[in-house]
C-alpha cells in the first residue's frame, strides 16, 4: 500500500525501518565496493604467496571461499534489502575468517600471517548497521583467526596478534560510532525537509502537489485492485467574512480547526491535502458511493461543530467516485468532486453534493 496520510503519527518502529532502508540505500555501494575489494584483496593474498614459495595448503584449497567471496560480491551490487545486505555482509566477512584458517592450518609455525585479519574490523567498521551487526562481526574478526593460531601454537604471536586486534576492533568502534551518528542526524534532517516540502505549514496536511502524487499511486493500486476510490472536495463556507471581521488570525485558526476535524474524520489510508487557501481534499480508497456519501455528511456535521470567533464554521463538500473499472485520473476525479462542490455552493451551502457516475 501507498504511504498514507498527511502527518503520520511519530511511529518508533516506522521510524526504525525508514532509518534502515535509508541505511541500507546509502550503504550499499559501499558494502558492494568492499565485497569487490576483499575478493581481489584475497586472490592478490594467494598469488603473491604462488609467486614467493609460501604455499600452505593446495591451490584448489586456497581458492575455496573465492567463490563464494565472488557470489557475494555480485549479490550486494543491486541489493538495498537492509536485512539482506546485513547478512551478505557477515558472510563476506566468514568467508574472509574461513580463508585466513585455511591457509593458516597448512602454515608451519612462524609462516602464518593473519595480518589481513587484522585489517578487516577497521576496513568494514562504516558499513554495519546495527550494534548488534557490529558486535558479532568485530567478534567473527577477533575470534575467527584463533583456530589456526593455535593450531600452530605459538604463543608470542598469539599475545601479539591479540594486541594488535584489540587496537584494530577499538579503531572500528570509533570510526563506526562517528559514521553512525553523521548518518542518523543526516537521515533526521532529510526527513525534516521532506516533511516540510510536503506538508502545509499552517495546517499539516499534505500540499497540493504531495496529495496528488499520493493519491495518483492510490487510485492507480485501488484500479488495478478493481476497488472504488473516493474523493471529497471541501471549500469553508463564507470564509472571506471571517477574515474581514475578525482578522487574519481567526481566518488562520478556523483553517486549523478545520484540518483537525478532517483528520479526526479520516482513516489509516485516507489522504488529506489542502487543494488552495480554504479548500480540502479527502482522498478515501476503497470507498463506495454510499460509503462516500455517508462519510461526507459525517464530515459536514464535524465541521458544523467547530466555532470561530464570529460563529459557527460550515463547509460545503463534493463527493466523486472512482467505481470498479473506471479510468478517471486524479486529477479528472478531483475536477468532477471541484464541480460538486461548486453545486452545493449553489444550491444554498453547509451541504454536500455528490457528482453524477464514476468514469
Ligand atoms: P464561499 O462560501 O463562496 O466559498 O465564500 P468564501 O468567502 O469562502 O470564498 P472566497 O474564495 O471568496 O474566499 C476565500 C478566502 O479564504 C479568501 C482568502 O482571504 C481566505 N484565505 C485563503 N487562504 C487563507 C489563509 O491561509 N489564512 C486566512 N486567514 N485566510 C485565507
Ligand atoms: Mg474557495
Ligand atoms: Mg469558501
Amino acid at each position: 500500500m501507498h504511504a498514507p496520510v498527511a502527518n503520520p503519527p511519530h511511529d518508533d518502529t516506522a521510524f526504525r525501518r525508514d532509518y534502515a532502508c535509508y541505511q541500507a540505500q546509502r550503504t550499499g555501494p559501499m558494502i558492494h565496493a568492499l565485497m569487490a575489494l576483499a575478493l581481489c584483496a584475497y586472490l592478490l593474498g594467494v598469488v603473491v604467496r604462488g609467486l614467493v614459495g609460501v604455499e600452505p595448503v593446495q591451490l584448489v584449497w586456497q581458492l575455496v571461499p573465492a567463490v563464494p567471496l565472488l557470489l557475494v560480491a555480485i549479490a550486494t551490487r543491486h541489493c538495498r534489502e537492509p536485512l539482506t545486505l546485513r547478512m551478505l555482509a557477515l558472510l563476506c566477512v566468514v568467508l574472509l575468517e574461513t580463508g585466513i584458517n585455511i591457509n593458516g592450518f597448512g602454515s608451519h609455525a612462524g609462516t602464518h600471517q593473519p595480518l589481513p585479519g587484522l585489517l578487516i574490523p577497521v576496513a568494514t567498521s562504516l558499513i554495519w548497521f546495527g550494534r548488534w551487526d557490529f558486535l558479532l562481526a568485530m567478534a567473527l574478526c577477533a575470534l575467527g583467526p584463533l583456530p589456526a593460531l593455535l593450531h600452530l601454537g605459538d604463543g608470542p604471536r598469539l599475545l601479539q596478534y591479540a594486541v594488535y586486534m584489540a587496537v584494530s576492533v577499538s579503531l572500528a568502534a570509533v570510526l563506526r560510532a562517528f559514521m553512525s551518528r553523521t548518518l542518523l542526524e543526516q537521515f533526521k534532517l532529510e526527513r525534516l525537509l521532506r516533511e516540510r516540502a510536503e506538508t502545509d505549514g499552517l495546517t499539516g496536511v499534505l500540499l497540493r502537489n504531495r496529495f496528488l502524487d499520493l493519491g495518483r499511486a492510490a487510485l492507480h493500486e485501488a484500479q488495478q485492485l478493481r476497488q472504488p476510490t473516493a474523493i471529497l472536495f471541501l471549500d469553508a463556507d463564507h470564509f472571506k467574512r471571517i477574515n474581514d471581521e475578525h482578522g487574519h488570525a481567526a481566518g488562520d485558526a478556523a483553517l486549523v480547526a478545520l484540518a483537525a476535524r478532517l483528520r479526526t474524520q479520516g482513516r489509516r489510508h485516507d489522504l488529506i491535502g489542502r487543494i488552495g487557501g480554504e479548500e480540502f481534499a479527502m482522498l478515501l480508497p476503497g470507498v463506495d458511493t454510499e460509503q462516500a456519501l455517508a462519510r461526507a455528511e459525517q464530515l459536514r456535521l464535524a465541521v458544523a461543530a467547530s466555532h470561530h470567533p464570529g460563529g459557527r464554521l460550515s463547509a460545503s463538500i463534493g463527493v466523486a467516485v472512482c467505481t470498479p473499472g473506471c479510468c478517471d485520473s486524479i486529477e479528472s476525479l478531483l475536477a468532477r468532486a471541484d464541480h460538486a462542490m461548486r453545486q452545493a455552493k449553489r444550491e444554498g451551502r453547509d451541504r454536500v453534493v455528490t457528482a453524477l457516475g464514476g468514469r
